[in-house]
C-alpha cells in the first residue's frame, strides 16, 4: 500500500508536471508543485474537524484523535492531498496523545516554520505541497533523530502496508 501509494503520489506528480520541462533542481522544495484550493473545495473535501485542523492551524484534543494510540504498520499521508508524511516504523509512544514519531517519511515532503501563536515559541510542521497545518516537531524525541514530530491524527490518513 505505501509503494502505491508513492507511485499515486509520482503518477500525479508526473501529470502536473507534464507542461514544464523538467528542472535541474527538481527534488528542492522550491520547485514541488503546490495544490492550491478555496476555502470552500477544501471544506467539501474534509470533516470539519479536519478542515479545523488543517486549514485553520487547529489542535485536535489530546487522546481523543483516531491514530494516537495506533500500533498498525503503514505510511500516514496528507489528509488534504494524499503526499506521504510519516512511516508507522517511525512512530513511537510518547505519551502526550497524539501521534508522534521520530523522523519524516521524505523530508522534503513536510516544511517546518517558526509558530509564535499563543505565547509560545514553536517549529510548526506543514504539508510542502498543501500547507496543511499538521501539527508541531520538538527536539525532545528519541534516537536516532532526537526530534519529536507532534502530528494530528485529523491531518493525516493511515494508508496500511501490505503484507506482500
Ligand atoms: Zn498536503
Amino acid at each position: 500500500m505505501a509503494v502505491a501509494a508513492v507511485f499515486t503520489a509520482l503518477g500525479y506528480y508526473t501529470f502536473t508536471r507534464r507542461q514544464t520541462p523538467r528542472l535541474a533542481d527538481e527534488g528542492n522544495n522550491t520547485s514541488m508543485d503546490k495544490i492550491k484550493k478555496t476555502d470552500e473545495e477544501w471544506r467539501n473535501q474534509l470533516s470539519d474537524e479536519q478542515f479545523r485542523v488543517t486549514r485553520q492551524q487547529g489542535t485536535e484534543r489530546p487522546f481523543s484523535g483516531e491514530y494516537w494510540n495506533t500500533k498498525t504498520d503503514g505510511v500516514y499521508t496528507c489528509v488534504c492531498c494524499g503526499t506521504p508524511l510519516f512511516d508507522a516504523r517511525q512512530k513511537f509512544d510518547s505519551g502526550c496523545g497524539w501521534p508522534s514519531f521520530w523522523d519524516a517519511v521524505i523530508d522534503k515532503n513536510v516544511t517546518k516554520r517558526p509558530d509564535y501563536a499563543h505565547g509560545m515559541t514553536r517549529v510548526e510542521v506543514i504539508c510542502t505541497r498543501c500547507d496543511a497545518h499538521l501539527g508541531h516537531v520538538f527536539d525532545d524525541g528519541p534516537p536516532p533523530t532526537g526530534q519529536r514530530y507532534c502530528i494530528n491524527s485529523a491531518s493525516v490518513k493511515l494508508e496500511k502496508r501490505d503484507a506482500k
